[in-house]
């Protein structure tokens, strides 16, 4: 994907922000809490991270990405990311999330457990909406795209800088 360098620059600076920044913790806490309450079944199978094996796609704003992109120890560069989508997974899964303490919201709600009583649709609708309405608030383009391609675009921009 084709990001254009300067709206990169924006929700880099809007990551920054307070507002953001605020947001995303609140949002961070409030989706810990429930996966509390629902105690979903994780035995780190790895089928949240292996996308096309497992028929998942992990959907994500330009901002979100901007705010994991911003605190990323190492960032993986276009090709690292290719090769990722080439073989159905996640750049940052190694023998499990290698950026757990700063990985995007849609990470920290999606389990393969069973959910018949919706919570994680709901939870995830209810964090999008507020992700969304961070957007207008900060005055941000919004962008709303497969979360590969948006790191492609991010890492093509560093590239290019
Ligand atoms: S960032 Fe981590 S948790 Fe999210 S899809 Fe990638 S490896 Fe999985």
């Amino acid at each position: 994907m084709v990001i254009d360098a300067a709206v990169i620059a924006r929700w880099c600076d809007a990551a920054a922000s307070i507002d953001a920044q605020a947001t995303i913790a609140r949002l961070q806490d409030e989706i810990a809490t429930e996966v509390r309450r629902q105690r979903p079944l994780c035995v780190s199978s790895g089928k949240c991270c292996g996308f096309e094996a497992h028929g998942h796609r992990l959907y994500l704003t330009g901002l979100e990405t901007a705010w994991t992109w911003a605190r990323l120890e190492r960032r993986p560069s276009v090709r690292e990311v290719e090769a990722a989508m080439a073989g159905g997974s996640c750049p940052f899964l190694a023998s499990g999330c290698s950026i757990h303490g700063v990985r995007p919201p849609g990470c920290r709600i999606y389990f393969c457990d069973r959910d018949p009583a919706g919570w994680q649709s709901a939870l995830a609708e209810r964090c999008h909406h507020e992700i969304r309405s961070l957007h207008e608030r900060l005055d941000v383009p919004y962008r709303y795209a497969e979360w590969r391609s948006l790191l492609a675009g991010f890492a093509a921009g560093e590239t290019a800088s």
